[in-house]
């Protein structure tokens, strides 16, 4: 059922949109509500979106791509506005479709271990959902309690548990998609794996928004496992906790997850909301949770921790019960909003490093960090090679944005020149788009451009978001080095 939604705009689009919408308060577009959509988790840039609206099911969301889509309006599909590298910035003024009011869990399916969700389903509830079955959802970004599956689909989000289970493309089994054009489509048909064909699963997720919206996921559920326990090591030296990392891997244990935090990034979550006690003058910390049979896990956790003591661990114990666990976790899952304690402004950065480079590449971002006169603290999941600079800044001083934006791309290069990528979980959008040159020459970048022209062919969707013009921006910005 429609309801009327009191629109005082001359603009016609405004209401046409509103039009397509039923539910209440289903448009913005007075500036004063649109600056809440003016960016995303990354806040570096801001841009005022044409409208926002609120879909409450596949139908809308069509009916209003497709009026984008003939009149020419630029749009962008967002769920919780969480992601890290500005791909819901709406930077030509888009349409932003929310996808908030289409949350519901549709179907749980425990004999064939899978879930039908909309959008804008929180991932956490997911697990909380099926808990009480003993099955959770195994993908879990340290902003599970509030973003969604639908943004979790677009970004390909991983997490502290992803080492063993796999990121977000490892538990999508199907998803209904609305084109461009507004055309609706299925893909991965009732969830079989393996369907004839293109991969348009594996194409879609981890597109960044720039193919399709996505309207309807099917996912991977999995049973708990029958034991878990955490261990805790601290150790004076960086290198120490480096190596322990790759000797865990070497032993062939396969952790669940495997964090590391440094000396500043310490500092920040123990002056935050969990504190935990950790030493302040240690240099790293590692948090290993292993998981499976209860009959190994023992032996597992003795094997962890004769490894941390053979790299000069000052300390290193298991945790006595859940709720130590839990704390634990907690602590380290709220680390980037931690640094919030400590600093005006934080940049997160996302690079990708074989593991064995841990030690040289840790000790370059220190460097570069003494350069810019910038403190970087580094939490990350250090079992899959995944760095999560970040940059502390205070936007406040003039030129510390600049050298904040300088600092974190140099962290990449470290990265790529270390034989690894500019961003393991969070998109690049807009922020590292440049930084795709340091991965990609202009032929292949041109290749993946040209995939998204089939999609998008008039390229309203999300527009200037993952990839560098080929050529033109390297040339533009060595010019305006240059003045
Ligand atoms: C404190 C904090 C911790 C974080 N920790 C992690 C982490 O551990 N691992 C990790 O991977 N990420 C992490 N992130 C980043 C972020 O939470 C993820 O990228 C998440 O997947 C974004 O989901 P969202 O609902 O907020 O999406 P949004 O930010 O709203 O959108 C992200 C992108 O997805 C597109 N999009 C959104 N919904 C749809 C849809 N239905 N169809 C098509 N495109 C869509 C948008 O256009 C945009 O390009 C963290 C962020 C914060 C703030």
């Amino acid at each position: 059922m429609k309801v009327a939604n009191n629109i005082k705009t001359k603009d016609k689009h405004v209401h046409n949109l509103a039009k397509l919408l039923s539910g209440p308060h289903s448009i913005l577009y007075k500036k004063a509500e649109l600056a809440a959509y003016d960016c995303d988790g990354f806040t570096i840039q801001k841009h005022l979106p044409k409208a926002v609206v609120f879909p409450q099911n596949t139908e809308e969301v069509a009916a209003v791509v497709k009026y984008c889509s003939v009149n020419n309006l630029p749009f962008l599909a967002r769920g919780a506005g969480t992601g890290l590298s500005g791909g819901a910035i709406p930077i030509n003024g888009e349409v932003i479709i929310s996808l908030t009011r289409m949350k519901r869990l549709l179907s749980v399916d425990l004999e064939n271990r899978r879930a039908v969700v909309e959008p804008g389903f929180i991932n956490l509830k997911l697990t909380h959902a099926v808990s009480d079955k003993d099955y959770y959802y195994a993908p879990d970004p340290s902003s599970q309690y509030c973003c969604t599956i639908g943004g979790n689909v677009a970004e390909n989000a991983g997490g502290a548990h992803c080492l063993k289970y796999g990121v977000t493309t490892n538990h999508i089994l199907g998803l209904e998609v609305v084109l461009p054009n507004g055309e609706v489509i299925e893909i991965g048909r009732n969830g079989i794996p393996d369907s004839p064909g293109y991969d348009l699963l594996g194409l879609l997720t981890g597109s960044e928004g720039t193919l399709g919206i996505v309207t309807k996921i099917t996912v991977r559920i999995l049973k708990n496992p029958e034991s878990k326990q955490t261990v805790l090591a601290y150790f004076n030296k960086v290198e120490d906790g480096s190596q322990a990392v790759s000797d865990i891997i070497s032993t062939g244990i396969v952790p669940a997850a495997l964090e590391m935090m440094d000396k500043i990034a310490i500092e920040g979550v123990e002056a935050a909301a969990f504190p935990v006690g950790h030493p302040k003058d240690i240099e790293a910390l590692l948090l290993i949770e292993v998981d499976g049979i209860r009959a190994g896990i023992e032996e597992q956790v003795n094997q962890i921790l004769e490894v941390c003591r053979n790299r000069n661990v000052r300390e290193v114990r298991a945790a006595k019960n859940d709720e130590e666990r839990e704390r634990w976790w907690a602590n380290r899952k709220t680390g980037f909003g931690a640094m919030g304690a400590i600093s005006h402004d934080y940049l997160v950065q996302d690079g990708v490093i074989p593991r064995s480079k841990l030690p040289e590449v840790l000790s370059k971002i220190k460097e570069i960090s003494q350069k810019s006169g910038l403190r970087i603290a580094n939490i990350f999941h250090a079992g899959d090679g995944n760095l999560h600079p970040l940059v502390l800044f205070d936007s406040r001083v003039p030129g510390e944005v600049e050298k904040a934006i300088e600092a974190g791309s140099a962290c990449l290069k470290v990265c790529s020149d270390a034989g690894g990528t500019i961003t393991g979980e969070h998109g690049v959008g807009i922020e590292k788009k440049e930084e795709m040159r340091f991965v990609f020459t202009d032929e292949e970048i041109m290749a993946q451009t040209d995939i998204r022209k089939v999609f998008n062919h008039d390229n309203l969707l999300n527009a200037g978001k993952l990839f560098p013009t080929p050529g033109k921006c390297a040339e533009v910005k060595q010019e305006l080095k240059k003045a």
